[in-house]
């Protein structure tokens, strides 16, 4: 009898030596969407995403291609396992010279459909688990997501958390033309971000305010528009448009200004596409970038809706990243007589937008883990990135973010030391670890909790309400330019269910403020009040930052109850299950196709 021995990690070569396994495996995807036509041909890209053993479909570790259409009830043969090639040889079989591209348009090919939105999603989960330096869990709890290309006839796509999927939609577009939401980078981005910050942050479906409302689609938008622009060929093409240059050439940069760049990068792409999909997300993006900066705009009535108020924070971003691109492109120009190769421009321009993207997902990390506002997210940019990146000097991303907010009259929540945008420190000298493990709090939620509880009075809590650990996570996260940190965060909520009648005489410490009851509430009505904060601990178990929404915050309840009451809450509750579908379907024919649970075979 033969005993098989324990496989080795790594694939052997000639001899017995062993080599190490490639990280990374390359698969062809559409660069932006179909409309995206170079040279006669659609404009795809290469990008490089983990790897791992494929089976049909493809399915992974981590994304799982299901392709049932429930329109039409009936299910696309996947692809064979083996056009993947093998873990120690991975292959892509849509790499443009391929047999099989030569043979069929990928436009026509299903198989092509479900690789683009595997590589997108594979692409956007490695971005959020390198940026926060760990692993990242969907928000439904499985490890797995499925992902439906052509989930039904309808001009829409989504995050079902029920369904643990993301699902895409087809149409068309009135002229004879099918379009497929699966086909968008943008939106296959944008819906796997949805599935991501639902994880790490929960809360932020629950009503609070019209920034909280907004941030997940803004939040979305800027994830998807900052990964677009990280493909180098997506940045080659804007640069040529706007220079009107080819690759190889040289480029004088005093004529790439904010005006060409913006009308280069963005309005360029997918116009075609874009009006096709009016109301659904990709086309979000292309109305942000026209937006001026205002500082009244935040206040007008049209831009207290979630989506339009999320433009507001995709606005700002992308003027941080257009004025660094300038800013950076001028620099190395005074010393190249004004001119660089287009190779180099658009380098410049990807390195920006991976940074930026980078910064965006870090901050989740050192946002409150209830009622954000986008005060919030300019201080947890600044604060996570000047942890993790002290030098900026080379792009001044910081001083360009801090800028692009300020335009459009957002201002971050704190200030420190002199700092702007610095999260304040706990109250280090009065903290006590003198009944916790370090070890423990980096890993423990019930070490974590007692941490909390012993120091419940110098950090603000309130000790009448339900507390709760979400998660503990050991990070260790590494710039781009080498730079290592590591630290532990952690999040806790706390929840106390009043009556109304109750609220105006709740103690609140420090204060002889009082929570303002809203007008037209009975008596007998029941409000839940919410606080909670992200403790970030430094690797040596000490707290470094409590970034917090007290529970007993007078002004802050007050404002969040009025708030609530004139949106028509405490009439009406809305499921929060259903949310993403409805928001999606927001300016798009009412009908939605009939999704039962029954009909969904991979449940
Ligand atoms: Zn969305």
């Amino acid at each position: 009898m033969t005993r098989s021995r324990p496989r080795a990690r790594g694939r052997r070569t000639a001899g017995t030596a062993l080599a190490p396994l490639p990280p990374t495996r390359t698969m062809t995807i559409i660069a932006q969407d179909p409309s995206l036509v170079v040279n006669g041909a659609m404009l795809t890209a290469s990008i490089t995403i983990p790897n791992e053993r494929l089976s049909a479909g493809p399915r992974g570790y981590r994304v799982q291609v299901v392709d049932y259409d429930a329109s039409s009830n009936r299910w696309f043969v996947p692809l064979d396992a083996s056009v993947y090639g093998s873990i120690e040889e991975p292959s892509d079989p849509y790499e443009p010279t391929s047999r099989r591209t030569r043979r069929q348009d990928p436009l026509d090919d299903p198989g092509f459909h479900a690789q683009n939105v595997y590589a997108i999603a594979m692409r956007t989960l490695a971005h959020f688990e390198r940026a926060l330096g760990r692993r990242v869990s969907w928000s439904f709890g499985g490890h797995q997501v499925k992902i439906a290309p052509h989930a039904f006839e309808e001009a829409n796509a989504f995050y079902s958390k029920e369904n643990e999927a993301l699902l895409f939609g087809y149409f068309d577009d009135g002229h004879g033309r099918r379009i497929f939401t699966c086909l968008s980078h943008d939106i296959v981005a944008h819906e796997t971000t949805h599935a991501l910050v639902d994880g790490l942050r929960p809360r932020y479906l629950e009503p609070s305010s019209p920034d909280q409302a907004a941030f997940h689609e803004g939040f979305a938008d800027v994830v998807a528009l900052l990964s677009v622009f990280s493909v180098h060929e997506v940045v080659d093409y804007a640069v040529a448009h706007a220079t009107r240059s080819r690759r190889t050439r040289m480029v004088d940069v005093a004529r790439l200004t904010i005006e060409r760049l913006q009308d280069g990068v963005l309005f360029g792409l997918g116009e075609q596409f874009g009006e096709a999909l009016s109301g659904v997300h990709g086309s979000s993006l292309r109305r942000s970038v026209r937006l001026k900066p205002s500082v009244t705009l935040k206040d007008a009535p049209e831009y207290q809706q979630e989506h339009t108020r999320g433009e507001l924070l995709v606005a700002a971003v992308l003027q941080a990243f257009l004025s660094a691109y300038r800013e950076r492109l001028q620099t190395l120009g005074l010393t190249t007589d004004g001119r660089l190769p287009a190779s180099r421009v658009a380098e410049e321009g990807a390195d920006i937008a991976e940074r930026l993207l980078t910064m965006a997902i870090r901050a989740l990390d050192y946002l409150p883990p209830t009622d954000v506002t986008f005060g919030d997210f300019i201080s947890a940019l600044l604060t996570s990135d000047r942890e993790t990146r002290p030098d900026d000097s080379r792009y001044r991303l910081r001083t360009h973010l801090a800028a692009g907010f300020a335009g459009f009259g957002f201002e971050p929540s704190s200030s420190f030391g002199g700092e702007v945008g610095r999260w304040e420190p706990p109250p280090l000298e009065e903290l006590t670890y003198a009944y916790v493990h370090r070890e423990s709090l980096q890993r423990d939620r019930d070490e974590v909790f007692r941490f909390l509880w012993d120091n419940r009075g110098p950090l603000g809590l309130c000790d009448q309400a339900y507390t709760e650990v979400g998660a503990v996570r050991p990070c260790q996260r590494v710039d781009l330019d080498g730079f290592t940190l590591r630290e532990t965060v952690a999040d806790y909520v706390q929840i106390l269910t009043v009556r109304a009648d109750e609220l105006e005489s709740l103690p609140i410490p420090g204060t002889r403020k009082r929570i303002r009851r809203p007008a037209g509430l009975d008596d007998w009505q029941t409000i839940r009040l919410l606080g909670g904060g992200a403790l970030i601990f430094d690797e040596f178990g000490h707290l470094k930052y409590h970034v917090r929404n007290a529970l007993l915050s007078p002004d802050r309840q007050s404002t969040r109850l009025a708030h609530l009451t004139e949106a028509g809450f405490f009439e009406h509750r809305a499921d929060a299950g259903e949310r993403f579908a409805a928001l999606h379907m927001k300016g798009l024919r009412p009908s939605m196709p009939a999704v039962t649970r029954e009909e969904r075979p991979w449940r």
